[in-house]
């Protein structure tokens, strides 16, 4: 038998024992990440990734990569200097323009709302390419200016840098390649390892489900959310997440821009889309309960209604950059060319293709084919009827703006769209999962987290 140099012997043995469906220790853990940040190849560091995919990784496991990757780069550990810091997460879908809405409203509860927040890829919108349409708002953000914001504002969001979580930028681009995007510890520590590396004490997990999610199934979306505030709680941080619905966008407009200015208006006039404003309310209710603040929906709303989260946002964005003309009176534009997609027949709503509603976006460039891409902020989406809604042949049910070049996408939008003699709304929150413990995790990570009904 050939022998293996010694500098292979390692990674051949975890490979070796990953591959046989053996529980990897948490130093054999550690060692895959240290040398993803180091000597590990790409072809090591992708057959560990197919292997995990294949054979999965226990809590323990999980546990030990999350802490690990977060271990990789800098640790903010904000909770150090801004106790009450919370922070938010969503993995994404259509119109999903939560955090720009909660971040100012739970801060004007009190609770410092901390975020480090993605570029969109695919399908899905990226909080940070939003705000990018505000002229002037800068996210590049180190702790020092974290902390500053946080006193300052109450509210910091920003893009993570190459030092945050570095061992996840490695092996998220290798998952990228090795069709091991969709495997869900890996998903999960893959988030977690950035929440840690901010290190709020307390987060929020908006994990959706429905065709526009990451995770269409709500068994998987549910398994995910069970993840996350398990390995949350088993590393000491308070966690709760919410499974809530992605089979249609969320609120009335996808986009960028679009997106920033449906914020504004509900922070203006203090109510907007129902299920937006209700899906945020649950989330910031939950977020501050774990903060230890009572903040039930009907105060949540009473806030809203208030005006100061609407400061808070004027306040916030000004400190990240925005320019003070903007915020005065703040313009959006939406792409010249409309593309109406009308019902068919009479009927109810019955299905949206929510996935593909958020292609057409992309492909229109409002979204990014390829990492780095710029993309095009006045592209939208106008969802202009609900699930379950009773509809008149002929009536408008969206309409797609875009530029010269998109006209032929008006086929594709009208075929997102299904009418049918019956057809329900969904539920807006399928599941809430919440730790068993109001602290954490037991220390030898034995806790593990609870599922209940969604809030009434
Ligand atoms: N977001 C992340 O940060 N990582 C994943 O693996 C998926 C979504």
């Amino acid at each position: 038998m050939a022998t293996r140099p010694r500098s292979a012997a390692v990674p051949y043995r975890v490979l070796e024992r990953k591959r046989a469906g053996l529980a990897l220790t948490a130093d054999e853990v550690r060692a895959v990440v240290r040398g993803s940040i180091g000597s590990w190849s790409d072809g090591q560091l992708g057959a560990f990734l197919m292997a995990a995919a294949i054979r999965g990784l226990d809590a323990g496991e999980t546990r030990a990569l999350t802490e690990a990757m977060a271990a990789s780069g800098d640790l903010w550990d904000l909770a150090s200097i801004v106790p009450r810091a919370v922070d938010k997460h969503s993995t994404g879908g259509v119109g999903d323009k939560v955090s720009m809405l909660l971040a100012p409203l739970v801060a004007a509860c009190g609770l410092p709302v901390a975020k480090l927040t993605a570029r969109g890829l695919g399908h899905t919108g990226g909080t940070a390419d939003k705000l990018e349409s505000i002229p002037g708002l800068v996210l590049d953000m180190d702790r020092a200016r974290c902390v500053a914001l946080l006193e300052e504002t109450g509210i910091a969001i920003g893009v993570p840098s190459s030092t945050i979580a570095p061992a996840d930028q490695r092996l998220y681009a290798l998952r990228n390649l090795t069709a091991t995007v969709d495997c869900l510890p890996l998903v999960a520590s893959s988030i977690l390892a950035k929440k840690l590396a901010l290190g709020a004490g307390s987060l929020v997990f908006d994990v959706k489900t429905g065709d526009g999610a990451f995770f269409p199934r709500l068994e998987d979306s549910l398994a995910l959310a069970e993840i996350l505030v398990g390995t949350a709680c088993d590393l000491g941080r308070r966690a709760t997440a919410v499974v809530s619905d992605m089979s249609q966008p969320l609120g009335s407009w996808a986009g960028h821009a679009c997106e920033v200015r449906e914020v504004i208006d509900c922070l203006t006039s203090g109510d907007g889309d129902p299920r937006l404003v209700e899906l945020t309310c649950a989330l910031a209710s939950e977020v501050a309960a774990l903060a230890g603040v009572d903040l039930d929906h009907a105060r949540a709303r009473q806030v809203l209604r208030g005006g100061e989260p609407l400061e808070r946002f004027r306040r916030w964005a000004a400190a990240q950059g925005a320019e003070r003309r903007w915020l005065d009176a703040p313009r959006f534009e939406l792409a010249p060319i409309e593309l109406v997609a009308e019902a068919p027949v009479a009927g109810r709503l019955a299905a949206v293709a929510t996935r593909e509603l958020g292609m057409l976006l992309l492909e229109a460039g409002g979204g990014r084919k390829t990492a780095g891409a710029t993309l095009d902020p006045g592209i939208s989406l106008w969802f202009r009827a609900r699930l379950g809604d009773a509809v008149e042949a002929g009536q408008e049910l969206a309409r797609l703006y875009v530029r010269a070049g998109s006209e032929g996408l008006r086929e594709a939008l009208t075929r997102c769209f299904t009418i049918a003699e019956t057809g329900a709304a969904p539920p807006l929150v399928h599941r809430v999962v919440r730790p068993t413990t109001a602290t954490g995790g037991d220390a030898d990570g034995t806790d593990s987290p609870s599922s209940g009904s969604p809030p009434a």
